[in-house]
């Protein structure tokens, strides 16, 4: 067993800056990396709104120039997964107050004394039965991952926030037409992410409507949507679509810790 005075459990931004202002403290930290080095961000195209890249700056760049700075002072980094937290048992070998027991792939197991806990979020899906059915066949919660399948074809990206309009406008760039499903008569997105949506010509906007289920033989081909015309009217609708893209929001990746650690309804600590 491995005994440290500080754990961080994620390697997206905030487990490097974890990573960075306990290692200048000399807690000599360890950081395990969790199933994607880099967290979330790696996903992504590109980050124009971080401060200090006035340019812009490709996602592996800033994830790699934060790690290495960890690194500058003395962060251990250990690849895996965490699979088991016992948090305040008193110390194994009797060493210390209040240590915690981090497993890391089943096997590896850490002694801390602090654990921070940076584990982030996953993407969320619509719990419609259709999204597990097409999964891998047209269903993707990533558009920067798996758009380059749908070259010349016709998506649709479900959501109105500022993940929604980035990977609708990312897809235009990859295919024929692109559908914005929102389920409000509004985008969320800011208004910076509103205007390139709504002036892009491949860009269709469908206010209002809401997914009710994918169809297709094997793969996806098309989906039903219901579109409320102002309560109670609905109508149905269908488009043709190759693939259909989730970026409805995140769900905190927080189960691991329950119920050692106090969440809201959400699973936000
Ligand atoms: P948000 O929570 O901001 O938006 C989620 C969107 O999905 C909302 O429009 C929401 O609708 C919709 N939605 C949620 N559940 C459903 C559902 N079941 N059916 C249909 N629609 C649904 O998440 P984002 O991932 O877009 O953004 C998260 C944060 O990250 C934000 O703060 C955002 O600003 C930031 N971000 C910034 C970027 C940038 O600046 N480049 C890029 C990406 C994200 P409703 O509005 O009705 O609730």
């Amino acid at each position: 067993m491995t005994h440290t005075r500080c754990l961080i459990i994620g390697s997206g931004p905030a487990g490097y800056t974890a990573a960075i202002y306990a290692s200048r403290a000399n807690l000599q930290p360890i950081l395990i990396e969790g199933p994607q080095t880099g967290g979330q961000l790696m996903i992504t195209t590109e980050v124009e709104n971080f401060p200090g890249y006035p340019q812009g700056v490709e996602p592996s760049q800033m994830m790699d120039d934060m790690r290495r700075q960890a690194e500058r002072f003395g962060t251990r980094f250990v690849s895996g997964s965490v699979t088991k937290v016992e948090f305040g048992s008193r110390g194994v070998e009797g060493r210390g107050v209040g240590c915690h027991k981090v497993t890391v792939e089943g096997e590896e197991e850490y002694e801390a004394e602090t654990v921070i806990i940076a584990t982030g979020a996953s993407a969320k899906f619509l719990g419609i039965q259709s999204e597990q059915d097409y999964k891998g066949k047209g269903v993707s919660a990533c558009a920067t991952c798996d758009g380059f399948f749908y070259r010349k074809k016709t998506v649709a990206v479900v959501g109105g926030g500022d993940t929604a309009c980035e990977e609708a406008n990312y897809l235009s760039n990859l295919c024929e037409q692109v559908y914005l499903i929102v389920r409000k008569p509004y985008l969320r997105a800011s208004k910076i992410m509103q205007d390139r949506v709504l002036n892009n010509p491949k860009i269709e906007v469908l206010f209002e409507h809401n997914t009710l289920r994918l169809t297709g033989e094997d793969r996806v081909e098309g989906a039903d949507l219901v579109y409320k015309k102002g309560e109670p009217e609905e109508e149905i609708r269908h488009i043709a679509i190759n693939g259909f893209f989730l970026a409805i929001g995140h769900k905190p990746n927080t189960d691991l810790f329950r119920p050692a650690v106090e969440c809201d309804e959400e699973g936000y600590i």
